[in-house]
């Protein structure tokens, strides 16, 4: 089949809940995809801050195709080795004390918030609390994620969503403590907003809510699935600041590609929450998948994957700066590390459609941000190359 037939087979068969990109992608190697025609294109998206290791690293493929000689899946009612081994490093990478695998981000941020509703029911021994989310989030497309994700426009025809849930608004603390009660059970925030548009949580706001938390025995539950596994030049970004979290989320990178998501507790939630009966699932955290979770913290510390990020992001900061210095167009540029955002004045879709043809792969976030979360190994050769191609792009956009 060549790309066009694929795209309009794809569209006969598949639900059509995206309006994709008019491309085909076939293969992979270091920080370029290649379609079905044979095109080169450089990514900045690393299917949306998953492959953080870029496309085609041997030694990760090779640990995954050793893995499915031996065992793929075992259901959670046995012992597997592969899963073990990666449950002590995700430990060990973000100082918590308990972990559950799941199969995505939204099934952890789903975990999470059983976990925190438990906890307080233990506690108080009656279950009408309430969460504290933020506007302009996003945890997440299942009923319960999406009750806490603060965009109306997901949730409007899927209402009644889980009830008890208040939205503050991110980085004003002042909202956040006016919404604080002897109900609020917990606080659910991304360290850094990804979808909503690549916004950072302040310092203060950030560790404002961490001391009301603890002050008032409120869970803080902090979503890292963007915004975690190095991306930010810390392993978890919450580990920028002087908080840490009563539970936290992670998927995405945690397994470069392989569909695995986690939520993690400290020992203190972990006493007081869920036991056996009160979740479960089938995949969640299988063989094949602890044996990439385990190999992707084995390449991120032996590769000093955190040092390349501080040190390449601030190369990228610099070029996008120059960008945003040029184009009047270019209205902020924020972010932490490789999670970087400029929001323009023209339309954002026509901007990374018009890089697509020029090779290289973009993506948006909110309304009008370009959205920059490139594999964690990328060179500044890749963001010369990517600077040129969006310099051209914008050049030619009508003001
Ligand atoms: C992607 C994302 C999710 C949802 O993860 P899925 O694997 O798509 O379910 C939740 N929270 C944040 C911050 C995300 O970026």
């Amino acid at each position: 089949m060549n790309s066009v037939e694929y795209m309009e087979t794809a569209e006969q068969n598949l639900l059509h809940t995206y309006n994709r990109f008019g491309v085909v992608l076939e293969s992979g190697k270091g920080v370029r995809l290649y379609d079905t025609d044979g095109k080169q294109y450089l990514d900045f998206a690393a299917g949306i801050a998953v492959c953080a290791l870029g496309y085609g690293n041997a030694e990760y493929n090779a640990a995954l195709k050793e893995q499915v000689d031996k065992l793929l899946h075992t259901s959670n009612l046995y012992y597997n080795p592969p899963i073990i081994q990666a449950a002590a490093l995700v430990k060990k990478a973000s100082g918590m004390d308990r972990v559950f695998f799941t199969n995505s981000g939204a099934e952890a941020v789903e975990g999470a918030i059983k976990s925190a509703k438990k906890y307080a029911y233990t506690r108080d021994g009656h279950t009408d609390h309430e969460i504290i989310a933020m506007e302009n989030s996003f945890h997440g497309r299942t009923l319960g994620a999406l009750s806490v994700t603060g965009n109306p426009h997901y949730q409007e025809a899927f209402e009644p969503l889980l009830g008890g849930v208040r939205f503050a608004r991110f980085n004003d603390l002042d909202s956040v403590k006016a919404l604080i009660n002897d109900k609020t059970c917990a606080i659910i925030l991304e360290t850094v907003q990804g979808e909503g548009g690549v916004y950072p949580a302040s310092k203060d706001f950030l560790e404002g809510i961490a001391a009301i938390c603890q002050e008032k025995d409120i869970l803080l539950i902090l979503d890292e699935i963007q915004c975690g596994m190095g991306r930010t030049g810390a392993m978890f970004a919450w580990q920028h600041y002087n908080v840490r979290p009563d539970i936290m989320v992670a998927a995405k990178a945690l397994g470069c590609g392989v569909p695995v998501g986690a939520f993690l507790t400290t020992e203190r939630v972990a006493q007081k929450s869920l036991v056996p009966g009160d979740h479960g699932t089938t995949y969640g955290g299988n063989p094949f998948v602890g044996a990439a979770v385990s190999k992707v913290f084995e390449i991120m510390e032996r590769d000093r994957i955190l040092e390349h990020v501080t040190a390449i992001s601030e190369y990228l900061w610099n070029r996008l700066e120059a960008l945003k210095d040029k184009h009047e167009c270019i209205h902020d540029h924020r972010g932490i590390g490789l999670m970087q955002g400029l929001q323009l004045a023209v339309p954002v879709g026509v901007v990374s459609k018009r890089a697509l043809q020029q090779g290289l792969i973009l993506i948006t976030a909110g309304s009008n941000v370009l959205r920059f979360v490139p594999p964690l190994i990328i060179e500044e050769e890749h963001i010369d190359e990517m600077y040129r191609i969006l310099d051209d792009v914008l050049s030619g956009m009508v003001k």
